[in-house]
């Protein structure tokens, strides 16, 4: 793993929004040589990016000259509202490109032939991408993953010819890339999200596909199967001639590449029994390893390799994971379901659940959660929004009870799971920010809560 060298000498770049993405791609493009104009409309974002080396300057002046916009994914540059800046950019003609755009620029342009797998996805993305990056790393093959998830990508190292960046592609990056060709890509599923920046279904559709964009004969397009859009869009490549080979992977379905009844599996047998893989519960993780699977297989690593690979995969934390044993009872951290649907897939996987949920409820509540109701033993609610939760439970008559705090709701949830041998889920179905600062901080205290009860001691 090497720094890059100054590849970028002569251009000028404005980058707009100095945060997780932003700030480290204002630092990187400086290092390699290029002219920053970097601005944060945040007072206190400048003033981080001042005490991290990069002296903030407003690039309007001199848009018209730069040889892109670098825009935070959070910044629309069309809907709802464009910034003042995007709009300018286009008027000038100046590219509006995200990080990994540049970071596919600068590889290249260092002669490393290094190969890009790009992940994308209404849900399941880091899922994937930190899978595929496990099973290379695994291999000893050298990988940097990140993007959307983890580092950002111009925080990432440059790679050797034989190396293999993974990048996690939001549909907001999607947007805003030029040159990127994936070798390998892959789109797991498509449900109605962002639509405040897409404009509508067709909007984020259309961003999703530009995974595939450019991709040729020789290159391997990945596509989930489990929802119609996602189907229309496989079909649709397959079809292109010269287009990339397509291969069609399920959860739980019939694929190419397919984890139906918890067994792995392609055309040529069976590549793991996904009952091995403890951090990959449920048809949802099916579907995340049949998309790694495949492109692992894509880009020749062996099916020894992927099989060992997702047997010992850790899982990310947030999702899913179990984060302790007390007397017992499995205690399982799921702070990242921050809406219903996620919770739904947390609450299949479970025969009986004493479930913690509550935060800010998303529209729609926890109705759709009805048919998985028989498996609550119990619900302990907190947050913002517990009262409308339990309105929905007791609808269903469903034992419940008002805690508040997850401090007040770890301790109850431990004896009500101790009497009746559920395991303890939090899978809020809520976003955290009135308790939290986001679901790290939810899932972490989630965590400590725990430490403490396992040590027998207040957290
Ligand atoms: P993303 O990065 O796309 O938000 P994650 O891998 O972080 O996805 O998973 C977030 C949540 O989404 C998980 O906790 C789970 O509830 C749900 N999920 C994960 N993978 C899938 C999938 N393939 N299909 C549907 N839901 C999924």
């Amino acid at each position: 793993m090497s720094p890059f060298p100054a590849v970028f000498s002569g251009a000028r770049f404005a980058v707009l929004g100095l945060g997780r993405n932003g700030l480290p791609a204002a630092i990187a493009l400086a290092a390699m040589g290029a002219e920053v104009w970097a601005w944060d409309d945040g007072h206190a974002a400048r003033v981080a990016a001042e005490s991290a080396g990069v002296s903030p300057r407003d690039p309007a002046p001199i848009l018209a000259r730069c040889d892109g916009l670098v825009l935070s994914p959070g910044i629309p540059h069309r809907l709802p509202v464009p910034h003042p800046l995007a709009d300018a950019a286009r008027a000038a003609r100046v590219p509006i490109i995200c990080d990994a755009e540049l970071l596919y620029r600068a590889v290249r342009a260092a002669g490393s032939r290094a190969r890009f797998v790009g992940v994308t996805g209404t849900n399941g993305k880091s899922t994937t991408t930190a899978l595929l990056a496990h099973l290379f790393a695994e291999a000893g093959v050298p990988v940097a993953a990140g993007g959307n998830l983890g580092p950002a990508a111009l925080a990432l190292p440059l790679l050797p010819d034989d190396g293999i960046f993974v990048l996690e592609m939001s549909s907001y990056m999607l947007e805003r890339i030029e040159t990127i060709r994936f070798d390998a890509a892959a789109m797991l599923n498509l449900s109605p999200d962002h639509l405040d920046r897409h404009g509508d279904m067709a909007g984020y559709i259309a961003a999703k596909r530009e995974i595939f964009a450019r991709q040729a004969r020789g290159d391997t397009a990945v596509l989930g199967i489990e929802d119609a859009p996602s189907r229309a869009m496989a079909d649709s490549l397959a079809q292109q001639l010269d287009g990339p080979r397509v291969v069609r992977i399920a959860g739980a379905a019939v694929a190419d590449v397919s984890g139906a009844d918890g067994i792995l599996r392609d055309a040529v047998g069976e590549i793991v029994d996904l009952r091995s893989a403890r951090a990959l519960p449920g048809a949802h993780n099916a579907q995340n390893a049949a998309a790694a699977a495949a492109l692992a297989l894509a880009l020749g690593l062996s099916r020894g390799d992927i099989a060992r690979g997702i047997t010992r995969f850790p899982g990310l934390a947030h999702r899913q994971e179990r984060v302790g044993t007390v007397g017992g009872v499995v205690f399982i951290n799921d702070s990242k379901a921050t809406n219903a649907d996620s919770t739904a897939r947390a609450l299949a996987c479970h025969e009986r659940v004493v479930w913690i949920a509550g935060g800010i409820a998303k529209a729609g509540g926890i109705e759709s959660l009805a048919p998985f109701f028989p498996r609550i033993d119990e619900a302990l609610l907190i947050g913002r929004d517990a009262g409308t939760l339990a309105a929905t439970l007791a609808a269903h008559r469903v034992p419940h009870r008002i805690l508040g705090s997850l401090d007040r709701a770890v301790p109850e949830a431990y004896a009500a799971a101790r009497a009746s041998g559920a395991v303890v889920l939090l899978s809020p179905a809520c976003a955290s920010f009135d308790q939290f600062s986001g679901f790290e901080a939810r899932g972490e205290r989630f965590r400590a809560l725990v430490a403490a009860l396992a040590e027998g001691r207040a957290a």
